[in-house]
């Protein structure tokens, strides 16, 4: 073998003796609480009950975006042909972009939008775009992998401010004398599902004359009276913001957007290296996304986020009623439908995985470095179309695990 491949093969061999190593599996069947899965190395398929999708309203397989989907094919073809500022801007990616514009524009003055093929990309796209040389960017500790690496993108110098904590921030951002003034942080975060403390950043950035970027990925569609997201859960109004709201979780679809000021949008236009430099996405996935916008905002997007809840509101009673009386299990307070289980170590957190696994159920476990050491979890995630069954299924099996290990450990 050469040597070149024998130091990759050595990396992997070392992951996969810390069982770090990560495999995929094939899903068999659309996006569902059941799902076909044929697992790595496994010569069979197995119907699985998963709690780890974020399909949160489940629109990922609805009938009507199927529909508009192919409507979109049919109307506009399969490629877009070019790059947004060549050919490729289609009559659906600009009806998009009014669109989600208008749903912003009670939250930024003067809103347009600028549509995306991916949230990784939107994400690299605005920070290296507003991150200049001249700025600073105050970056959140628990911010997603896409907005570090829009970071590390972009010129401005970075500094971390310690997770929701907006007196460190405001010191840091007092200290700092640079024309351009970036807080990003997600809006509702990916491993723990808490809300960051929006209305305070938003206070700092109006303080010390700074961009507020919100990573709104867990939020939109979901939170807010019709869907629009954290800026309308929060009933938030400001220039400054930059909303940054991806189209592949609970818009079921792919893609994601960036709202903001209309300046703000074309000078992305004229300089995001993310969004210049790609092919545009197929219009047909902007056709489809229409009509999720269409039932987000709509009486079957409402009856969804009311379902949503309920199985939120379910699974957090009955976890609070199996939690080991010795507090080695615990769950973190998060309104959303990222609900982590936190175990402590990463064998418990594997051993709990596997239990649930022997009875049909999926949970993913988040061990360090995605979370912090001691804090391994097990990252439950509701969708809309789970049932009450589904949840009740999934009580009673973590109930018996965790009684199992309190046992084992007392
Ligand atoms: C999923 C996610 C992204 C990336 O969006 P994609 O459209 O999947 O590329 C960005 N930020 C956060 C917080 C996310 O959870």
């Amino acid at each position: 073998m050469p040597r070149l491949l024998e130091r990759l093969q050595d990396e992997i061999t070392a992951l996969d003796a810390q069982s770090l190593r990560r495999r995929r599996q094939i899903a068999e069947t659309a996006c569902a609480p059941e799902q076909s899965l044929t697992l790595a190395g496994a010569a069979a398929q197995r119907t699985m009950l998963g709690f780890s999708s974020n399909d949160y309203l489940g629109l990922a397989a609805h009938p009507a975006l199927a529909a508009a989907l192919a409507e979109g094919a049919a109307r506009y073809g399969t490629g877009s042909g070019g790059s947004h500022l060549i050919l490729g801007h289609s009559r659906a990616h600009a009806e998009l972009e009014e669109r989600l514009a208008g749903w912003m524009a009670p939250f930024i003055p003067e809103a347009q939008s600028l549509f995306f093929c991916t949230g990784y990309m939107a994400n690299l796209a605005v920070l290296s775009a507003l991150g200049g040389a001249e700025a600073v960017i105050f970056s959140e500790s628990l911010n997603h992998a896409s907005l570090i690496d829009g970071a590390r993108l972009a010129k401005a110098r970075v500094e971390r401010y310690p997770h929701c904590d907006v007196v460190a921030l405001d010191a840091q951002l007092g200290a700092c004398d640079a024309p351009v003034k970036l807080i990003v942080s997600d809006a509702v975060f990916s491993m723990d599902g808490n809300i960051a403390p929006v209305a305070e950043l938003l206070a700092l950035a109006e303080r010390h004359d700074a961009w507020l970027v919100l990573d709104d990925a867990h939020g939109f569609g979901v939170l807010g009276a019709t869907g629009r997201g954290v800026l309308q859960a929060m009933g938030l109004r400001s220039e400054r913001l930059v909303l940054i709201g991806t189209l592949g979780k609970a818009a079921g679809v792919s893609g994601a957007f960036v709202a903001a000021h209309r300046t703000v949008i074309d000078y992305l236009v004229q300089r995001a290296r993310p969004y210049i430099f790609t092919t545009a996405a197929p219009p047909a996935i902007a056709h489809a996304l229409l009509a999720s916008l269409t039932l987000i905002e709509g009486e079957e997007g409402h009856m969804r986020r009311v379902r949503l809840k309920a199985r939120i509101a379910q699974l957090r009673r009955g976890l609070e009623a199996i939690l080991p009386p010795d507090g080695s299990a615990w769950l973190p307070d998060s309104p959303t439908a990222i609900q982590p289980l936190i175990v402590g170590d990463n064998a418990r957190a594997m051993r709990t995985m596997a239990q649930l696994d022997a009875r049909g159920l999926r949970v993913g476990a988040i061990r360090p470095p995605t979370v912090p050491a001691g804090t391994a979890r097990l990252r439950i995630t509701l969708s809309a179309s789970h049932s009450e069954d589904d949840v009740a299924r999934l009580l009673d099996a973590l109930g018996e695990a965790l009684a199992q290990a309190w046992k084992e450990a007392a």
